[in-house]
């Protein structure tokens, strides 16, 4: 107890702190975790449902883009051959519709019949970019990869062939889109939604990016990110991608198919989960007062518990020093473990101090008349001739005992000197102790008493012993000698020496008779 060793007070407390504090941050984790998933959903809709309005858009751009043009072929059949005429359709197409950065009519072998805005000075000229190439292969409608022009500009190529009424194939109205530059995607995809970090791209069929807010990311090929493998290939959605700069993005995706176009728009992960940091810190904040009342309860129950025990322990020990258990019965046991402990302690301690108390008299006491045996009768006189305190002694013997022994037996005889015993008792006064001396020699102890005094003991015992039938049938009868202390002898021997003679001295006179030491003292003298 005095040791540093654990208390079970503290073992409660601590169990009970580190189940509560596990549970409590249990349940935040698992509220987190949960907002987590659930803003994690919330923002890959969000974005798939933004790129597929985005991919609508872009759809029904070029198919106004194809409309536009293929009503200008028609026209533009009629006045192949009407230089004017041509310049005037083209600044109209470049003009009204703003859809494109210019545009151009060209002849069947890809020579520029006109182009607007003049400035791009291509008139003239035969286009050999790969887009225009495949458009006068194919004469059909088109829309190109991106590709460099002869103005070096990054371009995409939207055009539209022209046949005559003939059905001969005459050439293409082209409108062209500057990926690089200010122009219609700009327009149709817009600006907002990049705060955050979260941004709309649009990739071709082979990942390039063909449109993105930050122009030097354009003609970039990014087919590693998964959102766009899955785009290109005309599939829909929404997963969380890693990006080529290695950061973990929420991306929702659409197919333009008319084009084989994909757009992507993506949020980073951490900027959406930024909300849900908040909400963790805000619920913690908010529960520390809750948590700091359950602290005080939760240990103000351990002490509680841990009281009646501790109790009990202490009280333990110190009724086994003073053999009392009084102290263990006044610790309030509420529940029924302690209340348990407590009976079996009190039942127990009960017990032992009943087994001590029993070998104790045992120690103390002559087992076949119960009075008081040799051994402690000279601890007694030794104190009391330490201390100085008068007394008496008588020392008596029973008259012709050995024929009692032989005429009934020695069982009988036992019987008798338990007999004896309890007629000491009897005629012994409140602080007399009665003693047996050996065999059936007996001694009473008297303290404060003259030798007088105890005459009148000892002639009281002889007497009522005289007159009553002993357990073999007949009375026995006694003889005594009488001494008292310092008055007789200065020693515990010399007193006994001096009864045993006047003992003798009775025995001499007949028997069943007492007599004082005196005489026989003076007669020594
Ligand atoms: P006296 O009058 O001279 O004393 O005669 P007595 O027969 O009493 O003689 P003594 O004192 O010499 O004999 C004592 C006898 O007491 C001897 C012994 O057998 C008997 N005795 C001693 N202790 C016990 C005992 O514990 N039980 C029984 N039954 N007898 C005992
Ligand atoms: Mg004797
Ligand atoms: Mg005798």
């Amino acid at each position: 107890m005095k040791t540093r060793q654990l208390r079970l007070k503290h073992l409660i407390m601590g169990l009970a702190m580190a189940a509560f504090f596990l549970t409590s941050i249990g349940s935040i984790w698992s509220g987190y975790r949960m907002n987590v998933d659930s803003i994690k959903e919330n923002s890959l809709e969000t974005n798939r449902v933004y790129a597929q309005k985005l991919a609508t858009t872009a759809s029904a751009y070029l198919e106004e883009a194809f409309q536009i043009l293929g009503y200008s072929a028609d026209h533009v059949e009629t006045i192949i051959d009407d230089e004017a005429a041509l310049d005037l359709e083209t600044d109209r197409l470049k003009m009204q519709n703003n859809m494109f950065n210019s545009v151009i009519v060209t002849n069947a072998d890809g020579l520029v019949l006109s182009v607007s805005p003049p400035s791009v000075d291509v008139k003239g000229k035969y286009l050999t970019s790969s887009g225009a190439q495949e458009a006068l292969a194919k004469k059909k409608p088109l829309v190109s990869k991106p590709y460099e022009g002869i103005t070096g500009r990054l371009i995409i190529f939207i055009s539209y062939p022209i046949f005559s009424a003939k059905n001969e194939y005459l050439g293409m109205v082209a409108g062209t889109i500057y990926l690089k530059e200010k122009n219609v995607f700009n327009l149709l995809l817009g600006e907002h939604y990049y705060h955050d970090g979260s941004y709309v791209f649009v990739v071709d069929e082979d990942g390039r990016i063909i449109y993105h807010q930050d122009t030097s990311r354009i003609n970039d090929v990014v087919i590693k990110n998964k959102a766009v493998q899955d785009v290109v290939a005309g599939k829909n959605g929404a997963k969380l991608v890693t990006n080529t700069m290695g950061v973990e993005m929420l991306a929702g995706y659409s197919a333009v198919p008319l084009a084989g176009w994909g757009v992507v728009s993506q949020r980073p992960l951490e900027v959406a989960l930024e909300p849900s940091f908040d909400r963790v810190k805000d619920v913690a904040i908010k529960a520390i007062p809750i948590m700091l009342v359950s602290i005080i309860i939760l240990l103000w129950t351990a002490a509680r518990i841990a009281r009646p025990l501790q109790q009990l322990a202490t009280l333990t020990e110190e009724s086994l020093d003073s053999r009392n258990v009084e102290g263990l019965k006044s610790v309030r046991s509420w529940y029924f473990e302690a209340y348990y402990l407590k009976s079996a302690l009190i039942r127990s301690l009960s017990f032992l101090q009943g087994q001590v108390s029993y070998f104790k008299d045992q120690s103390t006491t002559d087992p076949l008349t119960g009075v008081t045996n040799r051994r402690t009768m000279d601890a007694m006189l030794a104190e009391w001739h330490k201390n100085h305190l008068m007394h008496s002694i008588i020392l008596l013997d029973l008259d012709h005992f050995k024929s009692v022994n032989d005429t009934y037996g020695h069982a009988v005889g036992d019987k008798v000197l338990q007999f004896l015993a309890k007629n000491m008792q009897a005629v012994a006064r409140e602080n007399d102790i009665c003693c047996r001396y050996g065999g059936e020699e007996f001694i009473i102890l008297l303290p404060n008493t003259t030798v007088e005094e105890a005459l009148i003991v000892a002639e009281n015992l002889r007497q009522r012993l005289a007159n009553t039938n002993s357990p073999c049938g007949r009375p026995v009868t006694l003889s005594a000698g009488v001494a008292e202390y310092p008055l007789m002898a200065k020693t515990t021997e010399a007193l006994i020496e001096a009864a045993d003679g006047a003992l003798y001295v009775a025995k001499q006179a007949g028997r069943n008779q007492v007599k004082i030491a005196r005489e026989h003292i003076i007669a020594d003298m």
